[in-house]
């Protein structure tokens, strides 16, 4: 008799009362003067599933794109890989399980991204107030070639899961009410169909199923990227069959967009001689275009007067080109009259050592956009930077092998070997969604190279060795596969 009374326990009910959702009801059970909820319940009012594995004794829930699996003999959950210790295991029955509310406050709680209290009186757990922040979010997407990026730019930031199907990829914002100018937007990109933001979660519907979604964050300012692909094009050079009948790649002519550095009001460095490196770089530029439309190369040019042209401008007339290769030609300044060489970079977010990094704060002095263009499309052009900070991303490989190949083509026709391949924050690299290096010629403040930098010899032997250089690129480009940018973890910007 008492056995089984102590066995049964007393059948009671529980609550569990959310703000945003009409309280649900959960079985309960009183016993030894401790109450154990039912989990099934729980799980099934917060839209989440829960199996039960009769070989192992051991139940999975999943929620939200977490997992928690647990068992009956130890006092523990597995929460995705997080070991999480309890006061005493679950109490099963099949598939019928219980547990205190201590494992609702550790488990299910934060899974579900909710904090909860427990009342004992009123045998309710509730979310305790205040603990939703309310962050804006502010969708973008970028069509680039084979990818469709989609950034969430965020007002903080955001812990996140991520949950992936054939159809759509949610990320999980826990702890978060997500509000968004519009909480539906749909798209015409070929592989985004729409978006959607509700309550602490943002989908990623896809116009076809199968899509491939890589997530990852960046920080400053807070965002979160999805990589949208085809599984095919995970696989570089793999050709799929749609291409065998057009025109085979390489007979298209590639196109280099030659981007002289400075112009305008943008004077850049001046030489002892009085050389200014805007004059210099356009001088340089249209010498280099010469060559490589004899070449055979399309060559389109940021500037070919002595104009202002913003940093983003630059990028942009690069995208808008398409180009193959971008190049941006510069004339570098040191306060050691001797330094001489040339250098050559590839965009990094931190620059590669301390010379780079003063290096790179000087070009960057430009304005970012002609004026005109900064008022009237100064929010555009921000939700762009963010696109364009990641466009850059994904050719750092196939950039970082330009740079190697001109900076040893230039090694040769200097006959120095010096000065290496660099990386720095080069703000007019930054959008450009093709290989990019910016290549400092030379020292225009070394009265030698200031010299020679003014003769048409040297420009001609310079445009020689760039044009040599691309053709190099191009030539060796096809049978090297690109590598994906590396996201640093989130929390580092
Ligand atoms: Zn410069």
């Amino acid at each position: 008799m008492l056995t089984a009374a102590v066995a049964r326990g007393e059948d009671v009910t529980a609550v569990l009362s959310r703000p945003d959702k009409p309280a649900a009801s959960l079985r309960a059970e009183e016993r030894d003067g401790r109450t154990y909820l039912s989990l099934n319940d729980a799980v099934a009012a917060l839209d989440g599933t829960m199996t039960f594995d009769e070989r192992t004794r051991s139940y999975e829930v999943k929620l939200k794109g977490r997992s928690a699996v647990f068992g009956v003999d130890a006092a523990l959950a597995v929460v995705d890989t997080k070991l999480v210790p309890l006061g005493a295991p679950v109490r099963g029955q099949g598939a019928l399980a219980w547990a205190e509310p201590e494992f609702f406050q550790r488990v299910l709680g934060p899974m579900a991204g909710l904090s909860l209290t427990w009342d004992r009186a009123t045998r309710a757990l509730s979310v305790r107030k205040g603990e939703i922040a309310e962050i804006a979010v502010e969708p973008s997407v970028a069509d680039l070639g084979e990818m469709t990026k989609v950034v969430f730019r965020f007002s903080q930031t955001p812990s996140y899961a991520v949950e992936a199907t054939a159809e759509q990829v949610v990320l999980h914002v826990p702890n978060a009410r997500l509000s968004a100018t519009s909480s539906e937007r749909l798209l015409d990109s070929p592989r985004v169909a729409r978006l959607l933001v509700r309550g602490g979660d943002l989908t990623i519907v896809f116009r076809e199923k199968g899509l491939l979604a890589n997530v990852y964050a960046l920080g400053a300012p807070p965002r979160l990227v999805v990589d949208v692909t085809r599984r095919t094009s995970g696989a570089p050079g793999a050709r799929t069959p749609g291409l065998a009948n057009g025109p085979p790649p390489a007979s298209r002519a590639k196109t280099v967009v030659l981007d002289p550095g400075h112009g305008g009001v943008e004077e850049g460095a001046r030489g002892p001689g009085g050389l200014f490196e805007k004059d210099a770089t356009l001088a340089l530029t249209k010498t280099v275009q010469e060559v490589l439309q004899r070449r055979g190369y399309r060559v389109v040019v940021t500037r070919s007067s002595d104009a202002t042209v913003g940093l983003d401008d630059r990028a942009a007339a690069a995208n808008a080109a398409k180009a193959d290769v971008f190049l941006s030609i510069h004339c570098n300044a040191s306060r050691a009259a001797t330094a001489h060489g040339t250098e050559v970079y590839y965009l990094s977010l931190d620059a590669s050592d301390r010379a780079a990094a003063l290096l790179a704060e000087s070009e960057n002095a430009a304005p970012a956009a002609t004026p005109n263009t900064a008022d009237k499309n100064a929010a555009v052009r921000d939700l762009d930077l963010i696109l364009w900070d990641l466009a850059q991303n994904q050719h750092l490989s196939a950039s970082a092998r330009l740079a190697e190949i001109v900076q040893a083509d230039f090694n040769r026709l200097l006959g120095i070997t010096t000065r290496g391949v660099k990386q720095a924050p080069f703000r007019v690299l930054i959008g450009v969604n093709a290989p990019a290096v910016l290549v400092e010629v030379a020292f225009i403040t070394n009265p030698d190279e200031e010299a020679r930098i003014g003769s048409d010899e040297f420009r001609r032997q310079v445009a020689d060795t760039l044009a040599g250089s691309v053709d190099t690129y191009f030539r060796t480009a096809d049978d090297v596969a690109p590598v994906p940018y590396a996201p640093k973890p989130p929390g580092k910007s």
